[in-house]
């Protein structure tokens, strides 16, 4: 998970209609989270709903507003419904530096972790049942899926890595730069390899910098 840009100008049809996902809603939120879902960051060109960060049950006044609405994947929406109404804002926080994000590969699961408020606990309860699934019980099929599609991302990048340090030639790096393009997925555990390394973060600074205002 990480900080999440939205365009200042909203979509017209949010002042014109009582409609929240108007097709140019549907395009803008596309648009500025490069079709990736906010909470797993995997693509979802098709499987994707408009979720309510603030939910739309306690806060029927943010129906409709622009800043409350985030472009999600239908697993994530559901697994984070109207129990997780205070979680961590990606629009105003920087999550990628506020939660720390790594897959323990021997134990095959995702770890997060943070220091701050309530908020971070309850956005590292819900990204652990993202990835993990729920306490106790072994990951459905489904979550079987798509945690062996994080494993193999993450697994590539941590190859490129590797072969960076190993041989700093240019290409290398240019290899490490594009997997920390926007476009890619699962960041936030990108960006943590990065940081797990002094010599790594000297380099790429600036990569995993990529929206700070
Ligand atoms: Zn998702």
């Amino acid at each position: 998970m990480i900080r999440v840009f939205k365009r200042e100008e909203e979509p017209k049809t949010l002042n014109t209609t009582k409609a929240y996902d108007g097709e140019d809603v549907q395009e803008a939120l596309g648009e500025d989270q490069h079709d990736k879902c906010y909470l797993c960051e995997r693509l979802c060109t098709t499987d994707y709903v408009i979720d309510h960060f603030k939910c739309q049950k306690k806060h029927p006044e943010l129906i409709r507003e622009w800043l409350n609405l985030l472009f999600s994947c239908s697993y994530c929406n559901g697994r984070k419904s109207s129990t997780f109404d205070n979680l961590v804002n990606p629009i105003t926080c920087n999550v990628e530096e506020e939660i720390c994000q790594k897959i323990d590969f021997r134990k095959n699961r995702a770890v997060f972790s943070s220091t701050e408020d309530e908020a971070h606990a309850k956005t590292v309860e819900l990204l652990g049942r993202i990835y993990n699934g729920e306490d106790g019980k072994p990951r459905t099929e489904r979550e079987k899926i798509f945690f062996d599609e994080v494993v193999s991302a993450i697994n590539q990048f941590q190859r490129t890595v590797n072969q960076y340090l190993a041989q700093p030639t240019p290409d290398n790096e240019q290899a490490v730069r594009d997997g920390l393009r926007i476009e890619q997925e699962f960041l936030g555990f990108k960006y943590w390899i990065i940081r797990s390394s002094k010599v790594l973060e000297d380099v790429f600074r600036n990569d995993i910098r990529w929206n700070k205002r």
